[in-house]
């Protein structure tokens, strides 16, 4: 077992949990109705080992939107279909430093990397380009189907319908990647960008997503029923642009303290990585000015005090 005494462990994290839950700082998303009306206390954490020890606190079976926390998983899929090459063609590979939606690319025309917007759209639209809409999206749910255990995921149609409502800045930032002649050839920008709302609007529980995560913790592996859903250099390049470029632009600051490749989404989602030991899942729909879970991130740093978690406490 990685964690002989899984117990403890436990009430230790336990005991974080309840620390934590006493933060009320920050504010849900208000961008779109649909996430301003999501009850701002609802509070989660799933921890799910590499070997297959799970443990949940508060309301882990409470379904939230991915939002930005399915950025990894689609960064995956593309390089796995197309290789690291051919997908950095087309993303960079670099924090940008700026807000995870501000009208920006590198200097070469390129979105700076897959865990912000544009680099996000790039990824939809490098995946089963050949396929039609539905086939891809499909790939996309059975995925995530895969990484949580076979277990069924939700879809949230309005907020699909409002993201697709909503949509202006992703709509400009396509047209300045297309202006820059970012995308691969043929491509429909509507579609990509309806497919991006989609893969955001995916619905799950951090009881199930806490597997997803320690799949990406066990390279690649789901821990609970033994599939490879994703290859260990795939793993590996995702797991490095999570802990750079991660948390938006809170991502230095994060490698720095935390040292953990990590995922946020603007529903208050937070996937955390500690790779060969296990994966976290938090969700608490608070957010600070960046638009980082409050509660999600402060338990990465309770966390850490306890633990020797962070990458370098083991030098
Ligand atoms: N759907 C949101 C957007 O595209 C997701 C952003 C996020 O979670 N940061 O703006």
């Amino acid at each position: 077992l990685v964690i002989p005494d899984f117990e403890s462990f436990c009430d230790e994290l336990g005991k974080i949990f309840r620390e934590t839950l006493k933060n009320n700082n920050g504010k849900v998303a208000d961008y779109i109705p649909q996430l301003a009306r999501v009850h701002p206390d609802h509070f989660a954490i799933s921890v799910c080992t590499v070997d297959g020890q799970r443990y949940s606190f508060g309301d882990s079976k409470v379904n939230f939107c991915l939002q930005s926390s399915c950025k990894p998983i689609n960064y995956c899929l593309a390089l796995e279909e197309l290789g690291e090459e051919r997908v950095h063609s087309h993303i960079g590979r670099e924090p940008s430093g700026q807000s995870f939606n501000e009208l920006a690319l590198n200097s070469k025309g390129l979105p700076h990397n897959p865990m912000i917007n544009a680099g996000a759209m790039m990824s939809c639209s490098l995946i089963d380009r050949e396929s039609d809409i539905a086939d891809r999206f499909d790939k996309v749910s059975k995925t995530w189907q895969a990484l949580c255990g076979d277990k069924q995921i939700s879809f949230n149609n309005s907020v699909y319908l409002s993201e697709r409502q909503t949509a202006d800045r992703n709509f400009a930032l396509a047209y300045f990647m297309r202006e820059k002649n970012a995308f691969p050839e043929r491509t429909n920008l509507t579609e990509t960008l309806e497919f991006y709302f989609q893969c955001c609007s995916i619905e799950s529980c951090t009881s199930d997503l806490s597997v997803a995560a320690a799949s990406l913790a066990n390279a690649g592996t789901n821990p609970l029923t033994g599939k490879v859903i994703f290859g260990a250099s795939t793993v590996q390049n995702c797991l490095s642009l999570m802990l750079s470029c991660g948390m938006y632009d809170f991502s230095g600051e994060f490698a720095f303290k935390i040292g953990l490749p990590a995922k946020s989404g603007v529903s208050g989602a937070l996937m955390l990585v500690i790779p060969n030991l296990m994966g976290i899942s938090i969700w608490s729909p608070r957010l600070d000015q960046v638009g980082n879970t409050v509660r999600g991130v402060e338990f990465c740093r309770r966390l850490v005090e306890r633990f020797s978690f962070h990458q370098y406490d083991s030098l």
